[in-house]
């Protein structure tokens, strides 16, 4: 029998998950990989994963969400690094344009609005009450990341107590090949091996169904302890293999098609992602440091492939980089993510369209949650439930706060915008929307995603009313109210000013040179 480590427990060495293969290598595969390595380097693991050049990524993964810098800060990415070899950006949110009505726009940001009270209810139940009262106040001037939005500027936070300063909180928009190419640098100076090859066929055990080896095109064959399929849309293991099925969302999030196109700059990149609503779904817009990344997303049942086309590229700021790239998608999630000994990670496991950057997240998360639960080969089935139930809670959550975008719209300009307004919703947030509505409360659910901030963010934005407000807010008179929110505002917008433009503080830390 072979020995155990020093430094490991119990189990039997024979036991140990030592061999894990990733297939695929897009963003899913090397954030894997990444994390993989940093975690098991020089600890009895062998890591290796496979993929193609000739099949390619989808390559389009482009903006992302505060939780990110948690991600780099586990490997140890030094970030200005990143943001130069990813000629990446910095977000503080996205703007959304036509959501609500045609004409109108708000900004999702990142980070709170306000200061916290001292009656230990959230901010906005006074933002609200102020309104309740008459007084015409703006949502968006509590937040520090919208004023810096709204004037391009950025910094990271400042170590100044008690100042909004303190809490500026930002993600990044970065090219998602070069993100890839960045993640497999670090991964394999952390002895993770890349295999080149086009998987041919996937093998499971005769007696109980595991995933016994991948064959590539070439004979090669691979077997390992543990698969993570990182094969993007189709599912090679979890899927073509394991035939572990598919939940549609489609009824819910309609939009089933994208197509992508880069163009030159127009400006100075600003530091946040727009999303722009379209007749049949919306565009996006994310600033990179050498081009911008723009995209249709649409529902083919409204809208046909050459319409979508047209309308993304009639709306480009610069001249077009690179033909448009068409991508089709079924939103929703794998019955399982985890199945036997398998695990999707990336699109393998869904999809909910990119609407509020939240993909890479989920790959970020899912990563997380098995080095947390990291089996041994007797591959625990309450284990793998532990991950089912913990991914699936991750997923609907976000599935619902993206369809209140949808849900939550007064357009009457298109049937697809009818339909949206119209379609049923999940019971939970059918409840989310109802409890706004009357008192204005919100409450984060657990480890849900998006916290109250966002709900806010997006209801407000697109014109969903909360009627009334928290009754302890009315401890406090209404003109001392205002005039306490007054100053509020006041030191909000004086930080923002005093921060330097969003392209002074990249060239100043993380500009792109060529010979990076
Ligand atoms: C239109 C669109 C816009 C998006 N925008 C964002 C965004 O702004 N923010 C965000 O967080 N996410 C976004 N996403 C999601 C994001 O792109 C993905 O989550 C991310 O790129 C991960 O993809 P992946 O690695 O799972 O799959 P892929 O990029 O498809 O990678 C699959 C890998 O598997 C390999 N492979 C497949 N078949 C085989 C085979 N037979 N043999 C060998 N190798 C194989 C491929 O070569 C590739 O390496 C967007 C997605 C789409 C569709």
């Amino acid at each position: 029998m072979q020995q155990t480590h020093a430094s490991e427990p119990a189990l039997i060495a024979d036991e140990q998950v030592r061999d894990v293969l990733i297939v695929g290598g897009g963003t899913a595969g090397w954030m894997a990989a990444a994390a993989l390595s940093k975690s098991f380097y020089k600890k009895g693991r062998r890591i290796r994963l496979v993929e193609s050049d000739e099949i390619g990524t989808v390559g389009v993964g482009e903006a992302t969400i505060p939780a990110i810098r948690t991600f780099n800060e586990v490997l140890g990415i030094d970030e200005n690094e990143f943001i130069r070899e990813t000629k990446g950006t910095f977000k503080l949110g996205i703007e959304f344009v036509n959501w609500g009505n045609l004409g109108e726009r708000y900004i999702h940001p990142f980070g709170v609005y306000g200061s916290p009270m001292a009656d230990n209810i959230p901010f906005h139940h006074y933002w609200l009450k102020l309104r309740d009262a008459g007084y015409d106040t703006d949502l968006s001037d509590f937040s520090l990341s919208i004023a810096a939005a709204k004037r391009e500027r950025f910094s990271r936070p400042k170590n100044i107590p008690n100042s909004p300063l303190a809490q500026m909180a930002y993600a990044f928009q970065f090219d998602a090949g070069l993100y890839a190419k960045y993640l497999r640098k670090f991964a394999e100076k952390r002895d993770v091996q890349r295999i080149e090859g086009k998987v041919s066929s996937v093998s499971l055990r005769q007696d109980d169904g595991f995933v016994e080896s991948i064959t590539l095109e070439n004979g090669e064959v691979l077997t390992a302890d543990l698969f993570i399929d990182c094969t993007g849309f189709r599912g090679l293991l979890i899927e073509g293999a394991l035939k572990t099925g598919y939940e549609d969302w489609t009824h819910w999030l309609p939009c089933d098609r994208a197509v992508a196109a880069p163009c030159e700059s127009n400006g100075p990149p600003i530091p946040y992602t727009r999303s722009t609503a379209r007749k049949a779904g919306w565009q996006w817009r994310i600033p990179l440091q050498h081009r911008i990344g723009n995209g249709h997303v649409y529902s083919s049942q409204y809208m046909s492939d050459d319409e979508a086309t047209s309308i993304l590229l009639d709306n480009l700021e610069g001249k077009l980089l690179a033909e448009p790239k068409l991508l089709r998608f079924t939103t929703g999630r794998r019955n399982k993510f985890w199945n036997k000994n398998c695990i999707a990670i990336g699109l393998s496991g869904g999809f909910m369209e990119p609407l509020e950057s939240t993909s890479i997240h989920l790959i970020q998360t899912g990563v997380t949650k098995l080095m947390s639960l990291f089996p041994d080969k007797r591959f625990s089935q309450s284990l793998i439930d532990r991950y089912n139930e913990l991914t699936v809670f991750e997923y609907e959550r976000v599935r619902d706060f993206l369809i209140l975008h949808y849900k939550v719209n007064q357009r009457t300009d298109s049937t697809f915008w009818e339909y949206c307004r119209n379609m049923p919703i999940p019971d939970y947030l059918s409840n989310k929307l109802e409890l706004y509505k009357t008192g204005g409360h919100i409450f984060r659910d657990n480890e849900e995603l998006f916290g109250i901030p966002s709900w806010l963010a997006v209801m407000e934005g697109q014109n969903f009313r909360a009627q009334g407000h928290h009754p302890l807010s009315d401890a406090r008179e209404a003109s001392r109210l205002n005039e306490h929110l007054s100053k509020m505002k006041q030191v909000i917008a004086h930080c923002a000013e005093s921060l330097p433009t969003h392209a002074e503080f990249i060239a100043q830390h993380c500009a792109h040179t060529d010979q990076d």
